[in-house]
């Protein structure tokens, strides 16, 4: 297995969950992190932690993934501050669930917004220096409802299946360059995407199943993005499915 001491891994959505877990791993393992949210406080007190507990450079940069100039401003940063961009991790996401016949349309927009046009400018801004480094990993975070679509989850898993179709054509597409693509698709997670959801019935569907559900830990997915960063250089683990065991 090869090792991720050394890499610098960039982290979209690292002031909570799943984010947060995959940086703090990813310098556990002796990587440099970069620590990307609009939540700069949150992301302040992980670096602290990182710096602390790993001994591993964590640079914050304050980034709104919806704003293209924030997201290349972010690549910039990290390759002033560690002269290379090795991972990018197209986390930060949200996930207002709702019925369309409510007609949220703002967090549909919203959706797309954070959950598509976020990873495009991710590539955009990080694949031209991968590119020319001739290596690079670009990791997009997608979910079981980028393969499978419910009641109140059209909007985003519409995102989410974006996200998937924008990682399978990216890894055709780069098959022959040093560049690897993997699609991670989270089934529940305990973390805070449920809070912002506003649509009232949905919001009481998840108090009645609250307790039902065995979720996975934001650890358990940091673990499926440190498999595939750590597999040798031609090894290109293009889709991982995590789902919680009910039993
Ligand atoms: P959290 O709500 O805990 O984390 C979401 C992260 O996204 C936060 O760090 C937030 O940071 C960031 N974010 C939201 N909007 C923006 C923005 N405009 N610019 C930059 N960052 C933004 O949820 P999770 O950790 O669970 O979610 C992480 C990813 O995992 C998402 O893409 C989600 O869709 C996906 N996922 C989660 C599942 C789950 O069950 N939890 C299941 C399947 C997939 P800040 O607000 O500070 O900007």
């Amino acid at each position: 297995m090869e090792n991720v001491n050394g890499k610098v891994v960039v982290v979209t959505g690292a002031s909570s969950g799943i984010g947060e877990a995959i940086a703090y791993r990813a310098a556990e393992q002796k990587a440099d992190v970069v620590l990307a949210a609009r939540r700069t406080g949150r992301l302040d007190k992980l670096k602290a932690r990182i710096e602390s507990e790993t001994g591993q450079r964590a640079l914050v940069v304050e980034t709104d993934v919806t704003d293209r100039s924030q997201v290349e401003a972010l690549v910039e940063k990290t390759k002033s501050e560690f002269g290379k961009i090795d991972v990018l991790v197209n986390n930060a996401g949200v996930m207002l669930l709702s019925f369309m016949a409510k007609d949220k349309v703002d967090e549909w927009e919203k959706m797309v917004d954070v959950n598509v046009k976020g990873v495009l400018f991710g590539v955009h801004a990080a694949l031209p220096s991968m590119l020319e480094q001739d290596s690079g990993h670009i990791i997009n975070v997608s979910s079981v409802a980028g393969h499978e679509v419910f009641a109140s989850s059209s909007v985003y898993s519409a995102t989410k299946y974006a996200v998937r179709a924008l990682s399978m054509g990216l890894e055709k597409e780069l098959s022959k360059t040093g560049v690897r693509v993997t699609n991670i698709s989270p089934g529940a997670v305990e973390s805070e995407l449920a809070e912002h959801i506003t649509d009232d019935d949905i919001l009481e569907r998840f108090k009645e199943r609250a307790g039902e559900m065995k979720k996975l830990q934001a650890d358990d997915i940091a673990n499926a993005v440190l498999y595939a960063v750590s597999q040798p250089p031609a090894v290109n683990v293009n889709e991982v499915v995590v789902r919680p065991l009910q039993k």
